[in-house]
């Protein structure tokens, strides 16, 4: 193994990666920071490239090696900002340009002015080592759940290549003065720049990971909610139903169902417009989620109809949350037009010992309740055995 050819091979790897990240990024939509490591991979790539053409086997090229050390800066920097981008946090540019002149003025300080290249790689290594150590921190802090896996992932790649680096720096230091050097036959240099190139692509596949989980759990939360006010859609009401249903059917638990539908929403609609509408849906599926337990479910279930599942819940117990629900609702105001107005709801309740375990039975029954409710007045709650 020879340095040289770990660069050449690892630069011509990172600038594929850059190629792949900026097609990944044309199609990421709303997630943030893939073009940033694109970008990343384009200077170490061609940082690379550089540390490749710094050095033949007789001369080191200072300067080049000096913009190679500079570039990889950069692009680590630009990693750190995408990791950022990525949790959608602020980006902070500071601690990595400061890394970067620090870089380039030790660089200088150790070849032009007093030629050292055991300091310049110790320096080199430590400066490197906080950059990837920032962007572990980055991966291991306050990071969302589902996408944990590849967040660790990534952060471990960028901690043991902090660790490598910081490793590297302790070794070179207890060298005999004279003894490091680029070019010098030492197994060092083939075994940290082979290992290192290793942990760098790792963190490549685990940011590409990264979004890849976080494509996926965007996608099911499209797949299972109602985009306008985040509750569940029918689809995924259905497939929670079935699942309660069985459970009821197996351990006799009662279920109760609750159908909520907003009084003479047509008339909101005709009297302030759609989105004075679809502002009042969003308030009213806030206000029950704020009420609601954490194991229940609630879906829109089309239109201004809101259905709410409820595991373990007599239709007694459902009336009590029913009219909390129906309190909380017409005790607000609609304040954002020029003229403020309350709104009302009605809701229908049934539950599995007076129906039967079976979901669609109940919605029917639910449904036959709060057609009572709305016939007797509106903005009120029924439970279907009092209705039939
Ligand atoms: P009732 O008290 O009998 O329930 O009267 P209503 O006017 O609420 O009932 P109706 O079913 O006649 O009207 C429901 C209205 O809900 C009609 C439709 O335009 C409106 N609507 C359905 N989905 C949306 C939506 O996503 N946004 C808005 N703004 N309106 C919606
Ligand atoms: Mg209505
Ligand atoms: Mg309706």
């Amino acid at each position: 193994m020879d340095v040289r050819t770990i660069m050449l091979v690892f630069s011509a790897l990172t600038l594929m990666f850059a190629c792949l990240l900026a097609l990944a990024g044309r199609y990421a939509g709303e997630i943030k920071g893939v073009w940033h490591w694109a970008l990343a991979h384009l200077l170490i790539g061609v940082g690379f490239a550089v540390a490749y053409f710094s050095h033949d086997a007789a001369e080191l090229h200072i300067w080049s090696a000096i913009m190679a050390s500079v570039l990889v800066a950069a692009g680590i920097t630009l990693e750190l900002a995408g990791i950022q981008l990525f949790k959608a946090q602020r980006v902070s540019w500071t601690f990595g340009l400061i890394v970067v002149f620090a870089i380039l003025i030790s660089g200088i300080w150790f070849s032009v002015l007093h030629n050292d290249a055991g300091a310049r790689a110790i320096v080199n290594s430590i400066f490197l080592a906080l950059l990837f150590g920032a962007c572990a921190r980055q991966l291991f802090v306050t990071v969302e759940k589902p996408l944990r896996v590849a967040f660790w992932l990534t952060g471990l790649s960028f901690s043991l290549m902090t660790l490598l680096l910081l490793v590297r720096a302790i070794m070179i230091y207890q060298m005999p003065p004279e003894s490091y050097g680029l070019l010098k036959n030492i197994p060092l240099n083939p075994i940290t720049f082979f290992i290192a190139s290793m942990l760098q692509m790792a963190a490549t596949f685990g940011f590409i990971l990264m979004i890849d989980y976080r494509l996926v759990t965007e996608l099911r939360k499209m797949a299972s909610h109602d985009h306008l006010t985040g509750a569940f859609n029918r689809r995924r009401l259905e497939e929670e139903a079935e699942r309660v249903q069985a459970r009821s059917l197996r351990t006799g638990d009662v279920m109760a169902v609750m159908m909520v539908d907003v009084d003479h929403f047509k008339q909101v609609n005709d009297r302030y417009g759609h989105q004075v509408g679809d502002e009042v849906l969003r308030r009213l599926a806030k206000t029950v989620t704020s009420i609601i337990r954490v194991d229940d479910y609630f879906a829109r279930y089309g239109g201004e109809e809101f259905c709410i599942l409820l595991p373990s819940t007599t239709a007694a117990e459902a009336m009590q949350l029913a009219e909390r629900l129906r309190a909380a609702y017409a005790a607000l105001t609609f304040d954002f037009v020029s003229k403020p107005f309350k709104s009302t709801i009605s809701i229908g309740i049934a539950d599995s010992v007076q129906i039967s375990p079976d979901f669609a039975q109940l919605l029917l029954a639910a449904d036959k309740a709060l057609y009572q409710a709305k016939g007797t007045g509106r903005n009120r709650v029924m439970v279907y055995a009092v209705a039939a």
